[in-house]
């Protein structure tokens, strides 16, 4: 099979529906990272998605539809506190979850009786999704476990004559996933942390709860719970505290003739003695941005990635660290 890159265009749309119609996949952009999305009414063209990616058949996927659709179609139980929160951030990356009707492919939630739904800012994501009319369920189109991918260059590495179409509608330039609100109790719980951040989210609610499984207890997001994010090269994560042991890490392994790469933002890099650095930028937003495009570009680059976390650690860098922790490992 050819893959092909296609502009976001009304011809790109209509080949792109046509393998939609009959069962096939599609990359597409949003403004977090791309996304690989299928029919989510037909159950065939959902268990490819799992196939293609290698994703674990447990791990639930975000439908997406267009801001015009009737989202109550598809889910029942739509809290107040939702209402509200949907007219602040939507369309924008934030996914929610409410009760499901059952109406589309149960391989969509993994036998969940929730679904997840999503409504993209992206102008590209939206005029597609328009032109379908279809809710699409959609995971990040890379590899399960590789990093996610935030350029239609990403998605060709990871599906290359593996998918027929990615549309390519620029860098994402959120560049971490959607924020994952639970609204089916009585507050609202984030199961994964995003550009939508905590404190956000508990000015409009009145409050907002962060998931954190019980041992014991079923995962209410099994997403959670798996190894992700991981470049193809080794790896290394310091807190900002320890920033002189990561360069001396640096240094000595670089004495060891390993080709290493410090991951910083820029006020670090300023801090830090070290020749070769992929810089996540300045701002936390910046940084949010570039994390998964300097990740597959370290890893093009390195055989050592040696991240250092930024200072600030709360507000969007709380999703940051949460996929740097998962990408680098734990801190030293
Ligand atoms: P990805 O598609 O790779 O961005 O991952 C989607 C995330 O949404 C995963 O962490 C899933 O566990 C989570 N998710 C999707 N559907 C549900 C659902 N019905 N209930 C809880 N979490 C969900
Ligand atoms: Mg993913």
């Amino acid at each position: 099979m050819k893959t092909q890159i296609l502009p976001i265009t009304e011809e790109s749309f209509k080949i792109s529906e046509r393998i939609i119609r009959e069962g096939g996949v599609v990359a597409f952009p949003t403004e977090t990272v791309y996304g690989l999305g299928a029919n989510a009414f037909d159950t065939r063209a959902v268990e490819s998605i799992f196939k293609i990616k290698g994703r674990p058949n447990d791990n639930p996927l975000i439908v997406h539809v267009h801001k015009d659709y009737d989202i109550s179609s598809l889910v029942r139980c739509i809290p107040d506190y939702a209402v509200k929160l949907s007219e602040k951030f939507l369309p924008g990356p934030l996914t929610m979850v409410y009760k499901s009707r059952g109406n589309v492919s149960p391989a969509v939630s993994c036998g969940l009786d929730t679904l997840a739904v999503r409504i993209p800012a992206h102008e590209g994501a939206q005029r597609f999704l328009k032109f379908l009319d279809l809710p699409v369920a959609a995971p990040s189109a890379n590899i399960s476990k590789h990093v996610s991918p935030t350029a239609a260059e990403h998605v060709l590495c990871d599906f290359n004559g593996k998918i027929e179409i990615i549309l390519d509608g620029g860098k994402c330039d959120g560049g971490i996933e959607s924020t994952v609100l639970d609204c089916t109790g009585e507050i609202p719980v984030i199961l994964r942390s995003g550009l939508v951040t905590r404190e956000e989210i508990a000015e409009i609610a009145g409050d907002c709860g962060v998931y954190k499984p019980k041992e014991g207890e079923r995962v209410r997001s099994p997403g959670m719970v798996y190894k992700h994010y991981t470049p193809n090269c080794r790896t290394a994560l310091y807190s900002y505290s320890d920033r002189q042991k990561a360069l001396d890490f640096y240094n000595s392994e670089k004495h060891s003739g390993v080709n290493a790469y410090i991951m910083c933002d820029s006020r670090t890099a300023e801090l830090i003695d070290a020749d070769k650095i992929l810089c996540l930028g300045k701002t936390e937003l910046e940084v949010a941005s570039n994390l998964y495009g300097k990740l597959r570009e370290g890893e093009r680059l390195a055989e050592l990635i040696i991240a250092i976390a930024p200072e600030k650690q709360d507000g969007v860098m709380v999703g940051v660290m949460n996929r740097l922790e998962k990408a680098c490992g734990s801190k030293i």
